[in-house]
């Protein structure tokens, strides 16, 4: 049995007709960028996340530089990351021109550790990106204590967690700003590029929009130095089409996982992913900890199951920071995890005979 890693375009043929009608009629009105598509996106994605604004742009990681922007973090500050991320949302700060603390993720939930991140704080320090990373949301409580304790920003990355909840409120309500990615492996992936920025505060809302299109609200009037970060009419199309069916593909994500969990259960070697208290886990990646990941990894691409790696090297290590890695911080969990995580196939589509073959050619790896 063949199982890739993620199947896009299953789902797309499972919404064909839906999606090239959207598409069609940005050419009928010559939709291209930004205007009507990506407004109607816009309003039903602040909903879908019960904010109260939402600006789409072309990136996740353009919707991360959008808010530090409009934070006006710049030369000399200071914001905390953790290390175990994907390199954009460290790499939105250095093109601030402001530095990058990292920090190491809690053992059982991968996500920025709390009691490090206040150890990691300084004066410099002017805000802290939490990572729902894989699609479990942070430990919020403990981050916005310290926020608030220490008049520092929280700003969520909710690129991999559409739809996540913390105590039954979707992510991207307990910080400044939750910035989203719709890059097409993502839980909602554009055909394209696609980011957005979600917030409850006006003048967050009133910067970001107006720097995503050239820091202008009004054609040729330039209130600030900005970029061009604007969503094209094709992604918003297509997002308004996909956004519909979120709710369902978030359901069968969380089916497989218990999948999983049920068929590995078993296998000693392999240790699972915890649900945080009062998170709802949506599933982005199915990460797990095993002995031998190499080779794992050549078995089950023998018996044509792939698989990935989030992420082979943490933060600190690449290139660009590990000369000035800043020594004495220990982030041992996170190196240590970066020789042993593993993620396995994890789509709507996948069906139980495929996650419980992935995890029969698992049990025969280590019963060898
Ligand atoms: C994908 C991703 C980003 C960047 O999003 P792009 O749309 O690829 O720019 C940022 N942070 C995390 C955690 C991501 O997974």
């Amino acid at each position: 049995m063949k199982v890739p890693f993620v199947d896009l375009k299953a789902q797309y043929l499972s919404i064909k007709s839906e999606i090239d009608k959207a598409i069609q009629e940005v050419f009928d009105q010559s939709g291209f960028s930004g205007g009507h598509f990506a407004e109607a996106f816009e309003e039903k994605f602040a909903k879908a996340h019960q904010t109260k604004h939402c600006v789409a742009c072309s990136s996740g990681t353009a919707a991360l530089h959008l808010v530090l922007m409009a934070l006006d973090i710049g030369p000399g500050d200071e914001v905390i990351v953790p290390t175990n991320t994907f390199f954009a949302t460290a790499e939105a700060i250095s093109l601030c021109h402001a530095k990058p603390i990292f920090v190491d993720c809690d053992p059982h939930y991968y996500n920025i550790d709390p009691n490090k991140t206040e150890k990691a704080i300084t004066k410099k320090t002017k805000a802290i990106i939490a990572v729902h990373l894989y699609g479990q949301p942070a430990q919020i409580d403990e981050l916005r204590t310290l926020a608030s304790g220490f008049n520092i920003r929280l700003i969520e990355d909710c690129a991999q967690a559409h739809l996540a909840l913390y105590k039954g409120q979707p992510v991207g309500n307990f910080g400044i700003a939750g910035c989203f990615s719709f890059y097409p492996s993502k839980n909602l992936g554009a055909y394209g590029e696609g980011g957005a920025v979600v917030t409850n505060d006006g003048e967050i809302w009133e910067r970001t929009s107006a720097l995503r299109n050239h820091g202008s609200k009004q054609k040729y009037y330039h209130k600030y130095i900005g970029h061009n970060y604007r969503m094209d009419g094709f992604q918003g199309a297509v997002l308004n089409v996909k956004l519909k069916y979120l709710e369902d593909w978030t359901h069968k994500r969380r089916r497989i996982a218990n999948s999983y969990r049920k068929y590995l259960s078993e296998i000693e070697e392999v240790i699972v992913p915890e649900e945080a208290p009062m998170a709802r886990h949506v599933y982005h990646l199915f990460v797990v900890r095993v002995p031998q990941r190499e080779l794992l990894v050549n078995h089950l691409a023998s018996m044509q199951v792939s698989t990935g790696i989030h992420y082979p090297v943490p933060c600190h290590l690449q290139n660009p920071y590990v000369q000035e890695s800043r020594k004495g911080i220990n982030l041992n969990v996170s190196e240590q995890y970066s020789g042993q995580i593993l993620s396995l196939p994890i789509f709507p589509e996948l069906t139980d005979e495929e996650v419980q073959y992935v995890a029969e050619c698992i049990h025969a790896f280590y019963k060898a």
